[in-house]
């Protein structure tokens, strides 16, 4: 089926985009194209593949399917989340300056500072809620902002619009961390952006089955400088993991719509219930960044962060352990309900005294909320809070 993106809706491009039926056996489903090279009829006469780690049909497929869901001319697929930040920012010089959200995932907080400084390029972390502190934060060697919208783990809203007026005013590129958001919620090149980067692992795939990264964007020089920086560095997806990415994509908007539904009744619950202290939720109208999330988001996610009114460690512990439909895991996005302990679990890699600079409390509980029945969930967390 071919689709027209200017006119087909984002579920229409979930199913359909960059796929077609296999030409030769009919086939529905895109092939997982297990090869490492590809035959020529003489030397340099192909069908377009040469060698595995270039290029890959299955991988063509995801890609242009991911780009049809954020709007973007090119999207490109890396092994991971994280390969996909890496090759992001060796687009730029070491000595070049990159503006962060201070509240960002933990292992980007790594990569920046511990891998990132130590050839040379230079990171400031802040508040990007207040915009006065980004243009504080600008240098004339400045050549990106960094922006996680919704963070991870507080939940903070970033005016991508408002960052990327600032940012254009200059050459800075804007990249997005749209992982928290997925597609369907929120596409950031739609608001400015230049990059709106994701890690597939979370919700495009959905189903905890998989690890991979993904770059999209519209600036054509940045895309051919990232294909032939996996081309040198292989950090390159497998098929099958690709085939697993895009089979996640055709339900997006589906799952997308119980996450959030099940995470707002669940944000309401914890809000309400007087063993639980503050709620980071996004969809709550006195949230700080209500106002922006309900302009740039189409709903307000699947993620809700809290502490206990007993603020202590051992009483966030005792709940971690006795949920039992929310299992204790890293990562989020699948259709299973995950609870998990920010300061030790995703974030740990961020010191102590960061996190707290942050406001990111040692207590903190994060819940991926899943697909699954609202009132189980909801009887889970009152047993594990009783
Ligand atoms: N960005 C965000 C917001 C994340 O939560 C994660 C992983 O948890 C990543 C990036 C890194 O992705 P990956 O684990 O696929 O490398």
């Amino acid at each position: 089926m071919t689709i027209d993106p200017s006119s087909a809706g984002l579920g229409t491009k979930a199913v359909h985009a960059g796929q077609k039926p296999d030409p030769s056996t009919g086939a529905i489903m895109t092939p997982v194209f297990l090869t490492s090279t590809y035959v020529q009829s003489a030397p340099g006469e192909h069908l377009g593949y040469e060698y595995g780690r270039v290029s890959n049909p299955t991988r063509d497929a995801l890609e242009g399917n991911l780009a049809a869901l954020e709007g973007a001319r090119h999207g490109i697929c890396f092994a991971s989340g994280v390969a996909a930040i890496d090759a992001l920012i060796r687009f730029l010089d070491p000595g070049d300056h990159v503006v962060s959200s201070n509240d960002l995932y933990g292992g980007t907080y790594r990569l920046f500072r511990e891998t990132f400084e130590r050839f040379g390029y230079r990171f400031s972390f802040v508040d990007m809620t207040d915009l006065d502190r980004v243009i504080e934060a600008l240098t004339d060697r400045t050549k990106m902002l960094w922006i996680e919208t919704p963070t991870n783990p507080l939940l903070r809203i970033t005016d991508i619009a408002a960052v990327s007026e600032i940012a254009h005013k200059t050459d800075i590129l804007v990249a997005v961390d749209n992982t928290f958001a997925s597609p369907y919620l929120q596409r950031p090149l739609e608001l400015g952006a230049d990059v709106s980067m994701h890690s597939t692992t979370k919700y495009l795939s959905g189903h905890s089955d998989v690890i991979g990264g993904v770059i999209c964007t519209n600036n054509d020089e940045l895309a051919e400088s990232l294909r032939f920086e996996i081309k040198n560095s292989g950090a390159v997806p497998g098929p099958l993991d690709c085939f697993l990415v895009l089979r996640g994509t055709k339900t997006l908007h589906l799952r997308m719509e119980r996450h959030c539904s099940n995470a707002a009744r669940i944000a309401e619950y914890l809000a309400d219930h007087p063993k639980v202290g503050t709620v980071y939720y996004p969809g709550f109208s006195d949230h700080p960044g209500h106002e922006i999330a309900s302009r740039q988001m189409d709903d307000f996610g699947g993620v809700v962060s809290f502490v206990l009114d007993d603020d202590s460690m051992d009483a966030a512990n005792r709940i971690m352990s006795s949920t039992s439909i929310f299992a204790l895991a890293e990562s989020l996005g699948g259709v299973e309900s995950l609870i998990g302990h920010p300061a030790t679990m995703t974030h740990a890699s961020i010191p102590a005294d960061v996190r707290r600079a942050v406001g990111l409390p040692g207590s903190l509980i994060r819940l991926s909320v899943g697909i699954e029945d609202g009132n189980d969930l909801i009887a889970d967390l009152e047993q594990a809070l009783g």
